[in-house]
């Protein structure tokens, strides 16, 4: 990367950095035998609709926002995390705590495993835990989809073949955020600190095991217009179809506490996406990307002003749509969407100024 590129870098990383502030040092003591969240919801599992168990394990928190680096500029996750020392056991316990949701359900099921972070990060989670978890998951017949959470770089050929070992037939994935996949957005807007070069390998890492990869895409990262975040959208998903990611999450940034989006949004200078620019992200791809890999989206916050959002009075109409398209994958739901906000919408993609959000940041360039 240039010298240019590389001290826009570190300034994106000092601004993450700032924006968190003391928040760590705020993040409440949760019960450790209690996962930070779990939910049941309708999910898509293969070609048929069932149950999807999200679990969100209370664990010390992703790495990269641990780090001194600042994380993402879109994510406070790690404040969901625990301030104390986790056990292998209190994951376990969290585990099987959330499992309990499961009661009375029939397959097919969906578990889905995330930490705030990186499920196949040994530090985050130890390897005693990983293996009585994916036991647990292995020996329930219901479960015939599981999403397994992490950044690339613990996804190694080692690591995957073990976990397709532990789950034997069941389907499998591994949910990687990759964002975007033009690494100077990825690098510069977001703070992801990885390459695609390294989400590819990741992928084959998995592919090589019989492993799908679940690709996260964010709609709308800072410093990008409407527009050129509507087409890095549409691009990366394309492409990252091609590499061979088996289900496509398109995921609006909502605006987190503690972030740099946040410090922006609050003095003015970001607007979450609009409802209309992810429903054409969605309409667009869907027609160019080949069924056999899933589209889906659960916008956080949607029709909040924190999350995406029109106008306030077509939000709910827009949201049904989008998830229902999320369930059977038919891009008509979005035909026939209308609503007075549209003629903003379409100003807003005509004439949002990148230059005018950059200088209202006033960073100053060593
Ligand atoms: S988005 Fe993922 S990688 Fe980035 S800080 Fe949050 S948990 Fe870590
Ligand atoms: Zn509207």
């Amino acid at each position: 990367m240039s010298s240019i590129s590389d001290g826009l870098k570190d300034i994106i990383s000092k601004a993450s950095l700032s924006a968190r502030g003391s928040s760590l040092s705020r993040i409440r003591k949760n019960a450790l035998s209690e996962p930070a969240a779990k939910w049941v919801a309708q999910s898509r599992i293969g070609c048929e609709v069932g149950h999807a168990l999200s679990i969100v394990l209370a664990t010390p928190g992703c790495t990269h926002a641990r780090g001194g680096k600042g994380g993402c500029t879109m994510c406070s996750y790690i404040l969901d995390g625990a301030s104390q020392k986790v056990s292998a056991e209190n994951l376990i316990q969290q585990f099987k705590h959330a499992m309990t949701s499961l009661e009375g359900l029939s397959g097919p099921i969906s578990v889905k495993v995330y930490t705030s972070g990186s499920f196949l990060d040994p530090e985050e989670v130890p390897l005693e835990a990983r293996v009585e978890i994916l036991r647990v998951i292995a020996e329930d017949e219901r479960i015939h989809q599981v999403v397994l959470e992490s950044r690339p770089e613990f996804v190694t050929d080692e690591v995957a073949e073990f976990v397709r070992k532990s789950l034997g037939d069941k389907e499998l994935e591994f949910a990687i955020g990759l964002e975007s996949s033009d690494d100077r957005i990825r690098s510069l807007c977001i703070n992801k600190g990885f390459s695609l070069s390294e989400f590819e390998t990741a992928l084959k890492n998995a592919a090589d095991h019989d492993i799908g990869t679940r690709a996260y895409v964010l709609v709308k990262p800072p410093f990008l217009t409407e527009r050129d975040a509507l087409l890095d959208s549409v691009q990366t998903i394309i492409e990252v179809a091609k590499m061979g990611a088996t289900t496509i999450s398109v995921n609006p940034v909502n605006v987190q506490k503690h972030t740099l989006v946040e410090r922006m949004w609050s003095r003015g200078h970001y607007r979450p996406p609009w409802l209309w620019t992810v429903t054409e992200i969605l309409r667009r791809t869907r027609n160019q990307v080949s069924l056999d890999v899933n589209i889906v989206c659960d916008p956080v916050a949607a029709g909040k002003t924190r999350g995406a959002h029109n106008c306030g009075k077509c939000d709910d109409t827009f949201v049904k749509a989008i998830r229902k398209f999320s369930l059977d994958q038919i891009s008509e739901h979005f035909e026939g969407l209308d609503c007075g906000c549209k003629r903003e919408w379409n100003h807003a993609l005509e004439h949002e100024d990148l230059a005018q959000i950059i200088h209202s940041l006033r960073f100053r360039i060593p």
